[in-house]
């Protein structure tokens, strides 16, 4: 249809532009126009509805003969830049991937791809069958059981150039060029036969195919929940539709794909960041085409258009990086199940440590659980154990008995693991001897502690109150107060000094840097080349470590004491995905240190599991009417100059409590980090009862403010549903 079109732009457009097209264009297709002078790609979001009296500029060119994005997807997209209050054309732009947003053809790059000649010459089978190179004859099997595999996909499979060569020169291979397309195993293995549990649901799973149910599969880490999802998926493609897998990490996805790629006989395409800007555009367009059937990919999958939707399946459902943290900050678990809502299609959430949110859902009836309570292997699940800090002398945060335990457990020839997470936790001041920390007189909440050149300071996340650390503790008048928290790195060197004969392998983001290198540790780790290991969280995650059989979490504290209320979930959730990892061949041990052993959740953890802690949380947090029982948008704001982002954030508060007198504004206060790269930073927290209110307070907040003067210089964001208060 030729005539107006509403077209969303890249930029600060919360509102759709309007174009005339004099050429027909279809809505979801992309088109060139200038905006302010600047030539721009647009999508087309629909036709017509173009206000009254204005007269509409035309638009350059049309990109696309066919929609790029469907119906489906524009939907998903309008509902999150609505709920995430971010620009529409930000939203949609930002959802293809950057070659396409550039303007690039939807097209996929061509590659050489190779098959075995047809009909086949008796002779040169002979000669190689009866030959000796074992790698041009199970390369040749290969090419059997495909209809042509890419030098990308022969690479992948483990084949060598020079085998490929010498089939083309021997007349057995041909070639052709061909655009890029999905991998498809044509012989599939068997999975086990499911037990009791797992019938029961990929049952549920199988009977609520084409309506829309939220599931819940909650089960300890090698419990079978992987099985699980591949029968749901098999079925699913049975009936012709596609799947749509998302995980939390890249790290995550060689091994699931290749588990994956081994037991469905569907193509299959992945999309991560870990990808090229073409890559990514072929398997974009792979699952945008409907060729690929099985999609796997990190958070930003959720926005890939993938036709014949049939299920959705979100892989360790409570991970913090499912949450985006820059731009728009959506929590790509949350989209998923909007999008399974959206499409009519059941959706399932899996986790051994559900978040507080998920199993609220349940609580209210919103989502149905299927449990998993036994590990496949049949192996118990390891001791947890605290270790009670207080008073204790301890060696680089190692406390006696913890050593003792490394000793004992790395002597028999087993592995040790050492966790340590201070990442988004802010370190609080307490006293060793007693386990007091300091609390803000005013909120009740802890102060986080702030190192200071001549003095340390105490400041309060909430309120902003703040004073000097004492250098006593107030309950018990001991001097020996220490802050929570030391790193990795330290550790590291204390254990090589403890245990010099032990090979010492420290995993974090420091030590990792680049994905390849992670790999390489963690291969190393798996093999059990290494005694003892330490690391952040990147240790805890889907990783299979034979010989491992203690774990030990060096500091619960950060967890425990912070002012951050999801703090001791994200502990409870750590400790069981740590313990996960113990013991999966051999009897395991897990110890936390703390200094607060008596603490609630922990003692509910260790003594009654985590749905227990979780329930005493949600139960806390329904008490303070904090998430889910409310809902808050976090608004950052940062300038060079300090007091004008604070005007700013003040004019903004006063606008929030404007707009709605109901909705809780707290701030402007300082961000636990006042300045960072040189500028200074404030917060203003808003929450309401209801999400619509925060919807509708947010609708009108944002582009006004966005447009007053006092924003000039300010850059400033929102976070709908914050998972940190960075
Ligand atoms: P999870 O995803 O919950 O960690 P997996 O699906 O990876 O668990 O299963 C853990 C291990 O147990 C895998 O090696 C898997 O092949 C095996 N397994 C899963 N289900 C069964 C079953 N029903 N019978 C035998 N082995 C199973
Ligand atoms: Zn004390
Ligand atoms: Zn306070």
């Amino acid at each position: 249809m030729a005539g107006p079109v509403a077209i969303a732009v890249p930029g600060k457009f919360y509102l759709t532009l309007h174009y005339n097209s004099p050429e027909p264009v279809a809505v979801g297709a992309r088109v060139a126009v200038t905006v302010c002078n600047k030539p721009q790609v647009g999508v087309v979001l629909e036709h017509g509805n173009a206000p009254p009296h204005v007269r509409l500029k035309n638009i350059s060119a049309v990109l696309d003969q066919q929609p790029l994005l469907d119906a489906a997807t524009s939907k998903l997209l309008r509902w999150a830049a609505q709920y995430y209050a971010h620009p529409l054309g930000d939203v949609v732009c930002s959802a293809l991937p950057t070659l396409l947003a550039a303007g690039e053809p939807a097209q996929r790059s061509t590659t050489t791809f190779y098959r075995q000649q047809q009909p086949a010459n008796a002779d040169a089978v002979a000669a190689l069958t009866n030959g000796r190179s074992k790698q041009q004859q199970a390369l040749y099997q290969e090419l059997a059981s495909s209809n042509g595999l890419s030098q990308a996909q022969l690479k992948q499979l483990g084949h060598k150039p020079a085998a490929v060569k010498a089939l083309v020169e021997k007349g057995l291979v041909v070639t052709s060029e061909q655009p890029e397309s999905c991998a498809i195993n044509a012989q599939p293995i068997a999975g086990p036969e499911l037990n009791p549990e797992q019938a029961e649901a990929v049952a549920a799973l199988q009977a609520a195919h084409g309506e829309h149910r939220c599931f819940v599969l909650q089960g300890v880490t090698g419990s079978g929940k992987t099985e699980v999802y591949l029968q749901a998926a098999q079925h699913c493609l049975d009936k012709q539709q596609a799947v749509l897998i998302l995980v939390p990490e890249i790290g995550l996805t060689p091994q699931f794909l290749r588990r994956v790629q081994q037991r469905l006989a569907a193509p299959i395409t992945v999309l991560h960041s870990g990808l090229n800007a073409s890559q990514r555009k072929d398997n974009w367009l792979l699952a945008q085409s409907g060729e690929a059937k099985v999609v796997i990919g990190t958070r930003s999958a959720i926005f890939a258009p993938i036709p014949e939707l049939g299920l959705i399946v979100v892989d360790e459902e409570h991970d913090p990086a499912f949450k985006q943290q820059e731009q728009m900050r959506y929590h790509a678990r949350d989209l998923a199940v909007v999008r399974a809502h959206q499409n009519n299609i059941p959706i399932v959430l899996g986790s051994a440590t559900p978040s507080g949110e998920t199993l609220a859902n349940i609580q209210r009836g919103q989502y149905q659980l299927l449990a998993l309570t036994q590990r496949a292997t049949g192996q118990a699940l390891p001791k947890i154990e605290a270790i009670d800090l207080r008073s204790q002398t301890l060696k680089s945060s190692l406390s006696q008995q913890l050593i003792n335990r490394i000793q004992t457990h790395s002597d028999a020839g087993n592995q040790v693991m050492l966790f340590l997470n201070r990442r988004g936790v802010a370190p609080v001041l307490l006293c060793h001897e007693c386990g007091w920390s300091a609390d803000c007189h005013r909120c009740d909440t802890r102060m986080t502690l702030h190192r200071g050149q001549y003095r340390d300071m105490l400041r309060c996340h909430h309120c902003d109150a703040s004073r000097p650390a004492p250098q006593q503790c107030d309950s018990c008048g001991s001097s020996n107060l220490i802050s929570a928290g030391a790193g990795t790195a330290g550790l590291e060197e204390a254990l090589q000094q403890l245990f010099p004969n032990k090979t010492i392998l420290r995993v974090d983001r420091d030590s990792a840097g680049s994905s390849k290198r992670l790999h390489a540790a963690l291969e190393q780790a798996t093999q059990g080349k290494a005694d003892i290991l330490v690391g952040t969280q990147m240790l805890a995650k889907g990783h299979h470590f034979p010989k491992l059989t203690l774990v030990g979490i060096v500091d619960a504290d950060a967890g425990l004491y912070s002012s951050d209320y999801r703090a001791p979930e994200r502990l409870a959730q750590q400790v069981v995905q740590v313990a996960g990892r113990a013991g999966r061949e051999a009897p395991g041990e897990v110890f936390i240190q703390t200094h607060m052993p008596e603490h609630p959740a922990l003692q509910a953890l260790i003594n009654k599991g985590y749905d227990h802690a979780i329930n005493g949380l949600l139960a806390e947090r329904q008490a303070s009417l904090l998430p889910p029982y409310s809902h808050m948008a976090l608004v950052r704001i940062s300038h060079t100059r300090a007091d004008r982002a604070e005007t700013f954030a003040r004019y903004l508060s006063q606008l929030a409590n404007q707009i709605n007198p109901q909705a809780m504004v707290m701030g402007p206060i300082t961000a636990p980090m006042p300045r960072k790269a040189n500028r200074w930073r404030f917060q203003v927290l808003i929450q309401t009862t209801a999400r619509s209110q925060r919807s509708q307070l947010l609708a009108q907040l944002v582009p006004t403010a966005d447009q007053h003067k006092l924003a000039s210089g300010v850059r400033w964001s929102v976070d709908v549903d914050p998972i940190d208060f960075f």
